[in-house]
Parts: structure tokens; sequence; C-alpha cells
């Protein structure tokens, strides 16, 4: 774990080291402290001569003030050291959080979507905002106390074993035992701490599903249900985090049971030495402070075990996801700058999104560069499927497929996906102004470019009535849209990119019929020399197409010009009879408008 965090640290090595540094000089501090009682009780209030010769005709009065002045400059400066490091090591922590977020957060959206198909959306989000933190606690909370710990045990043995040997050994007995305390309880309070973490990134699970529901949740007042469910997720969460903190309590009373045994040991063992002369009662002093002061890390540590233990599984956690290899594996041919031409073939492909469940089986597609294609078949045919393997949102299981003639797998993703232009379903807005949205796909267009898409997509009028034209802000802070107008944004952000290939995925689902024929009409017209896979259900737009591909089960089960598909009789001519009504497909045959 350590090792992985390095390279994060790495940026802020100064930082790091400064922070060591004054590790060791507040141990240094640290260990001055209780010397000016030593002397205090040794030299003024006792009768031992100073140990410093040229002090020795020194009154005592002056003795007694030197050692308190002593006392104040040491306090002051172990105090306003600790504050220094306690900026300093924020300071790191904090832009590490920040760092390593920003990694995570890159590193998802390269991840593809059937990674993402796998994932919950909460659970990301508890990964980047709360997993991230971890990093921090285990800094401050974690690595830093143990190092002050090692560094104040190093010093007080080189202090310490000159003054009394069998002291300082007595005194070191706690330490293997607090060793073996943390062994005892470590598995455990991580066992809980990990659980700790998954049922609270459950609780954002279900948030973050209610809430991107809402509408559903309410249109069939599932609202009560809804509570219990969260009550249910965070029922467990509540749990979980009371048994982690039971364990610390715990753990923490046992430490604190072997640290007062340790005490009591020294203080026995100091005070006989004191009774026998062989260490005076300042040097006992001496000794009871360090023990509290070597207890003071170890105490912090153990107090924050379970938070400790939590940013570890915590920081695995965001790791998992860092060590996600990209499943996605970038190519390094690129495309000719005036494009693709834009054939395209489906190469005996097969995929399944779960092992289990094949959802394209042998399919075998050839289409020249310029056709439209018409893609039908029942809901969960396959349909977006096969078209989502052209920009590589996933891989085929099996297969191949090919722009040009060339794997997908041998492009650059980036110069791939420059070559294709979606209309997706459901069409996306992002909360942006109108504008923006458009431009998503070419941030440099120009205004005219822009309205000119608009104009196309039949949404220009409505835009130009909103309050602020193309710069209102839509989708979920802004103005809220209709299905109909959120499509023909789409549809103009489509038009606008303007790249060889286009898919447009039930792109006119929700527009009225005319309004549908003059957006087709202006999608036509601009395609004309594009590849365009339309996924359809309606007829007029079936018909507007050079060849239907028409997919069952994952099959491609026939496949043809509209008269071949008729003349066949098969599924398509069964599909359209059931579909449209019998003057519709008259006027079809006769080549007539719907
Ligand atoms: P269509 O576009 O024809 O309606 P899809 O290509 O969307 O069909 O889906 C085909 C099948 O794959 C369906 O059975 C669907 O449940 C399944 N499927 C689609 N997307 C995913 C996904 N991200 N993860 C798992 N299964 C999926």
């Amino acid at each position: 774990m350590l090792a992985k965090f390095l390279p994060y640290l790495r940026p802020y090595w100064w930082r790091v080291a400064w922070a060591l540094l004054q590790v060791v000089l507040i141990a240094g501090f640290e260990l001055l402290k209780p010397w000016p009682l030593q002397v205090v009780i040794d030299n003024v209030l006792g009768s031992k001569p100073l140990p410093i010769a040229a002090l020795a005709s020194t009154s005592q009065k002056a003795v007694l003030l030197l050692a308190c002045l002593g006392l104040v400059v040491v306090h002051l400066g172990a105090g306003g050291l600790t504050l220094l490091h306690n900026y300093t090591t924020i300071g790191v922590g904090q832009r590490m959080v920040n760092d390593l977020r920003g990694a995570l957060y890159a590193h998802l959206q390269r991840l593809s979507l059937a990674f993402h198909s796998r994932q919950r959306v909460g659970d990301l989000l508890y990964r980047i905002t709360a997993d991230s933190f971890a990093v921090q606690t285990m800094i401050m909370n974690g690595a830093l106390p143990i190092l002050s710990a090692a560094v104040l045990l190093g010093g007080m043995l080189v202090v310490l074993l000159p003054l009394d040997p069998i002291l300082t050994l007595l005194s070191l007995t706690v330490v293997p035992l607090l060793f073996a305390l943390i062994l005892g309880f470590n598995r455990k309070i991580v066992d809980i701490a990990t659980e700790v973490r998954t049922t609270e990134s459950r609780v954002y699970s279900v948030v973050q599903w209610a809430m991107s529901s809402i509408k559903l949740v309410q249109a069939f007042t599932k609202e009560d249900e809804e509570h219990r469910r969260f009550m249910g997720a965070s029922g467990e969460s509540l749990r979980a985090t009371l048994r982690l903190y039971n364990w610390q309590t715990l753990y923490s009373g046992a430490v604190n049971l072997v640290i007062a045994g340790g005490t009591a040991l020294v203080v026995y063992a100091g005070a006989r030495a004191v009774i026998s002369g062989r260490l005076s009662v300042g040097q006992l002093i001496v000794f009871i402070s360090y023990l509290a002061q070597l207890y003071a890390p170890i105490n912090q540590i153990s107090q924050s075990w379970g938070l400790i233990a939590g940013a570890r599984v915590g920081a695995r956690r965001v790791f998992d996801i860092l060590d996600t290899e990209a499943d996605l594996r970038d190519g390094s041919r690129s495309f000719p700058l005036e494009g693709a031409r834009g054939d395209v073939a489906w190469r005996n492909v097969s995929f399944r999104y779960r092992p289990e469940t094949p959802v394209l089986d042998g399919v075998d597609v050839r289409v020249p560069a310029g056709s439209k294609i018409a893609v039908i078949g029942p809901t969960g045919a396959g349909k977006s499927t096969l078209l989502g393997l052209l920009p590589r949102f996933f891989d085929p299981s099996v297969g191949v497929v090919e722009i040009d003639g060339v794997d997908l797998r041998e492009y650059q993703l980036k110069s791939l996906r420059s070559q294709i232009s979606m209309v997706l379903q459901p069409p996306l807005i992002f909360p942006l102004s109108v504008r923006d949205n458009i431009a998503y796909g070419r941030p440099g267009a120009s205004n005219a470019e822009i309205e000119e898409a608009a104009r196309l997509a039949r949404i220009h009028d409505f835009i130009a009535s909103l309050p602020e034209g193309y710069d209102t802000v839509v989708g979920e802070t802004g103005v809220a849209l209709s299905e109909g107008e959120r499509q023909r944004i789409t549809i103009a952000r489509a038009l606008l990119r303007d790249a060889p290939i286009l898919i447009l995925d039930e792109p006119t689902s929700a527009l009225d019929v005319a309004t549908e024929a003059l957006v087709m009409a202006a999608i036509e017209r601009l395609v004309a020399a594009r590849t365009t896979f339309i996924i359809a259900h309606r007829l007029s737009t079936v018909r507007r197409c050079d060849r239907i591909i028409v997919l069952r089960d994952g099959i491609v089960a026939e496949e043809g010009t509209l008269a071949d598909l008729l003349r066949r009789n098969g599924l398509f001519a069964e599909y359209y009879r059931t579909q449209f009504p019998p003057e519709v497909q008259q006027n079809a045959q006769l080549g007539l408008d719907a």
C-alpha cells in the first residue's frame, strides 16, 4: 500500500522532508521537557551539585529562574513546532487527496462502458468523495504518529540507558505487549471497517438511485417504501459503525490497561532505585515523564486505530479502481485528415455483457461507405449493442469490427471516436447552456454554425423563445426540457459534429410525425455522403434507408432492401404488417409518401 502512495507523495517531497525534520526537532524538544524539572528537584530543592561545573557558583535563586525559563522555552519550542507540523502535514495530506481524486476521476472516465455497466454509481461516488480522504487519515493519524513514536523511542533509549539500564528495559516491556494487542485486534477491526465502508457506499447508491428516479417513485407513491429501503441500508451502516466503535473502545481500554501496568512497574522499580540511592528523585521524574511522552503517540494511534483501519480499507477501494486495467487498449493508427471513408463491417461478431448471456451471436454484416442502414428488431434484440461496438464503448467477445477495412482496435480511440457522430438513447443533456450543449461535440464551432445546426434540427425557434436564448442553462439545474426538445438538441449536436459516420438511436421517437419528417429530411440532406445507421421504429424512417438489418435475439434474421424483405415475406414482412396500417403499406409499396 505504501508503495502505491509514493508516486502521490513525490510532488511534495520537500514538504515531506520538512515534515520529517519537524518530527525529529519535536522529539528533541520533547526529550528536553522534563530536564528543567529535574534540575529544580535535584539541584534547587535537593542538595545535588549542578552537573555543569561553570554554573557551580550560581545562586540557588538564579538556577531556579533559569530552570523555569528553560521550561517555558522548551514548551514554547515544542508547541510552536507542533503547530507548524500540523500545518505542513495537513497541506500535504489535502493536496494528495486532491491529486488522488483527480487521478481516480480521470481513470473512471476512461474505463469502458462495460466496466461502468457493472458498477453502482453511488459506490463510485463514495470512492471519489469519501474513500480518497483515506490518504490524509493514513498519514495524519497513522504514519506520522508511528514515526514520531519511533523517533521518540530512539531518543529516549539514548538518554535513559546510561541513567539506569534496568529501569529503561523495564519501561520498554510494554512495547511488545502493545504490538501483540495491535496484531490481535487488527483482523477484527479491519473486517468491520471494511463492512462500514461497504454499507456506507450502499447508502450512497440507494440515494443516488432513488433521486435519479424520483419521478417514478412519486408516480407510484413509493415514497414510504423508498424511505424504508434507505433506512434499511442506513441501519446496516449504523450497526457496522457501532460495532467498530465497540471494538475500538475495547481495544483502547486494553491499551490503557497495558500502559497503566507499565507505568506502575516503572514507578515501583524506580522508587526502589531512589530508596537504594541508585537514582535521584529528579531522574525518576524524567523517567516517568518520558514514559508519558512515549505513550502519547501510542495512545493516539490506538484511539484512532478504527479510523486508520477504515482509511486503509478506503485506500484499497481507491486503488482497486486505479489498478483496474483500462479494458480498452488504445491503438496507434489514426484516420487521415479528411476523415474515414466510412466502410463498416462486423465480421462474425459475438458479444456478451455477462459471461452467461450472449447478446450478439455471430453477426456478419458489411456496409459500404455512404449507405443508410435501418436497424430494426424487437426491444432487447441487441440493436444498441451492435452500434455501440462502433465507437468501441466495448469490444466484441469474438470477431472483429472494422472501419475502412481495419480492425477498430488498431485505431487510437480519440481518432476513432472523432469519426463518429451519435444521437443516443436516452437523449443526454448536460447542465450547461444550450449553446454549449450543441457545441459539445465540436467546441470550436461558431455561433452561426450552432444556429444552423439548431435550425436543421427544428429547435432554433424554441431556443430563441427561451429567456436567454442560446445562453439559457438547461437540464438538471436550469430550464426543464421535454423529451422531444432534448432529442432535437442532441440531433443538432450530432449534425454540428458532422462526422463521416452517423449513429442515430431512435432519434425521433419523441417527435410528432410532422416534425419528424422535417428533421429526417434535414438529416438526410446533411448525411447524403455519410454512412448512417438509424435504429428506427417508424416506417417513414425505415423507408428512407438503402438497406434494412433485422435483428432478433442477437442474430441478423434478415437483411436487404425494403422491397427484398417484403418479397421474402419473413420476419420483417410480418413485423411490417403488425406495425403499420394497410393504407400506409400500400403507399409505401407504391413509393408514395405516407
Ligand atoms: P435493443 O437496442 O435492441 O433494445 P440492447 O442492445 O439495448 O437492445 O440490449 C440487448 C440485450 O443486452 C438486452 O437483453 C439487454 O438487457 C442487455 N444489455 C444491454 N445493455 C446492457 C448492459 N450495460 N449490461 C448488461 N446487459 C445489457
